[in-house]
């Protein structure tokens, strides 16, 4: 994702146009001529896959392998969806999504991309915590956490391990009538402090509350306990490009600014997309945008069931967010032992999900990079806030105070990061923000939902090859399957299950491997 119009009073006209020349892949004279960007594309694929996010290139990548001809069409003229990255002038790499996800995430490289990507996995050295409750440094693991939740919070060591086990013993076939806020009562009943710092990671992670399925809490955070917190050394845009590489390597067709209009239905089953005002013809379709906007947009609700689309209807979507990029002077250095590499900070008295989501905001996720981000690029260090937010704040205001707002949010975050790194604001080079706006416009999930949609959706999402023979969707749906690690393994499993349909031309069960798949998102 290009971050929204950079910041023009300290980015001059001169600057931005060599810079747009520069980072854009074609030429000047060929971006003024029109471009048949599916000029390579074949008629007909065994499967084509509608966007690049991390489930889309997963599938894409898998079905190739297993033999199936595949074309990835990608609306945006990079892969990745939030997946992604952008440059500034003066050397600066602002990744958008790699904050941390969990080590599960080296296996699935492992098996289903490469060795070198998995490779480039590696723990982030701190993540903090500072908020009005309590102050401390943990390296995020089921071991610092307990010996934390018995020393600082006096919590006795049996409940600590009950809770540990439970969130552990959590699975996707589990009774999901608990919500997250009743399993904290029922074992660290009346401790604000303590749900604050078991919870609010996880919010900021997939955007889940109290009132969430507790298995999806349970689940995710159990993935992040097993050993910590991890990133991909090298940014993302150097793993997106080791992924076209090897989606190149195994014969998948890519086609980028191709946004798919249309999913063609007949007799129940997918016959063909309309993308580009081009007929392109195949036999399943993996459909990685938004469930909902593959229901309704790109099928048309007339094709399903009227019990599914009342079920498809009540889906609701996930929060969206904002950003701000703060890039220092080249030679200046922050320090990793002073900062660590994730701050969750807070302002707020108590953990309130509306408190994460209010425009008014108090709690912010900083993530700092470093020259070790990018060892092979210029050396640098970024600064990026993160906070959740919501669609409806920024969608309805005017051009001139929506500019406003995001002056005043860049400004109220150097305010905010001065306490951390002090004199920021005449430290840094380069500041701009991203709004719910900006994660709308890029990759057309409605209203810019960072993390898919709520849990509801995921029945929804397996539901889709019932509906309609050969459509699949794989993509940030219900938490457990969104971040970077769900997504990618959601990918995995609709692969299969597009690949045991290729070749029995049935709708096959896929359930062994499907268990296998939670077992390993889980291990
Ligand atoms: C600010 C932010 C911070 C995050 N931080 C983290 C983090 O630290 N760790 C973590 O694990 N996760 C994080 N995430 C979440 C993570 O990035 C996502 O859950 C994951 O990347 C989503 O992958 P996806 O496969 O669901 O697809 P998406 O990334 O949503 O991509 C969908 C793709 O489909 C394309 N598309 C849509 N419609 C069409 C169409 N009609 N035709 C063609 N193409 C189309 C889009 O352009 C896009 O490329 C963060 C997300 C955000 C927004």
């Amino acid at each position: 994702m290009t971050a929204p119009s950079p910041d023009v009073s300290r980015w001059s006209i001169v600057e931005g146009l060599k810079h747009y020349l520069k980072c854009n892949e074609f030429s000047y004279l060929e971006a003024s001529m029109p471009r048949d960007f599916l000029k390579d594309a074949k008629d007909r694929y065994d499967v084509v896959v509608i966007g690049s996010g991390l489930a889309g290139l997963t599938s894409a990548n898998i079905l190739a392998r297993q033999g199936r001809s595949v074309l990835l069409l990608e609306q945006h003229y990079k892969l990745g969806g939030m997946a992604t990255w952008f440059k500034r002038p003066g050397g600066h790499i602002f990744d958008i999504s790699l904050h941390g996800f969990p080590f599960g995430m080296v296996k699935s490289c492992r098996r289903y991309w490469t060795k070198e990507i998995a490779e480039s996995i590696v723990q982030l050295d701190g993540v903090r915590f500072d908020n009005p409750m309590f102050s401390l440094w943990t390296s995020f693991t089921r071991e610092d956490f307990t010996k934390q939740l018995i020393e600082k919070f006096k919590l006795e060591p049996q409940v600590v391990d009950a809770f540990f086990d439970t969130a552990r013993g959590m699975n996707f076939y589990d009774d999901q009538q608990m919500t997250t806020g009743e399993l904290f009562e029922k074992f660290f009943p009346g401790r604000e402090d303590v749900i604050r710092l078991l919870m609010e990671p996880i919010t900021y992670a997939n955007g889940s509350t109290l009132e969430d399925p507790a298995i999806s809490y349970g689940i995710v955070f159990s993935n992040f306990m097993s050993k910590g917190v991890f990133t991909f050394q090298g940014g993302t845009d150097k793993l997106i490009g080791q992924m076209e590489a090897e989606l190149k390597h195994n014969g998948v067709d890519i086609c980028i600014n191709s946004n798919v209009q249309k999913i063609d239905v007949e007799r129940g089953k997918v016959t063909s997309v309309e993308v580009n005002d081009k007929t392109i013809h195949c036999d399943a379709i993996v459909s990685n945008a938004n469930v909902r906007q593959t229901i309704f947009d790109l099928v048309g609700e007339e094709k399903f069931d009227g019990n599914f689309i009342d079920d498809a209807k009540a889906v609701r979507l996930n929060n969206s967010s904002t950003q701000v990029y703060m890039a220092l002077e080249e030679e200046d250095r922050l320090d990793v032992n002073e900062l660590g590499d994730l701050l969750f900070s807070s302002e707020a008295p108590y953990f309130r999900t509306e408190a994460l989501l209010s425009r008014d905001v108090t709690s912010r996720t900083y993530s700092f990079y470093y020259p070790k981000t990018r060892p092979h690029k210029k050396p640098r260090c970024l600064i990026v806030s993160s906070t959740n937010a919501k669609f409806e704040d920024w969608a309805p205001l005017p051009e001139v105070d929506y500019e406003a707002s995001k002056q005043d949010l860049c400004e109220t975050t150097l305010d905010a990061l001065d306490k951390y790194v002090p004199n920021v604001r005449e430290r840094v080079v380069h500041v701009e923000a991203s709004t719910p706006r900006s994660f709308k416009h890029y990759t057309n999930h409605p209203a810019g939902a960072s993390f898919g949609t709520k849990f509801e959706g995921l029945a929804v999402s397996r539901a889709l090859p019932k509906q309609i023979t050969g459509l699949y969707h794989a993509g940030s749906v219900g938490i457990i399957m969104s971040g970077w690690l769900g997504a990618m393994n959601y990918g995995v499993i609709v692969a299969n299950e597009v690949d045991s349909q290729l070749m029995t031309n049935s709708s096959a069960s896929t359930a062994g491997f499907e268990k296998s798949v939670a077992e390993d998102v889980a291990s």
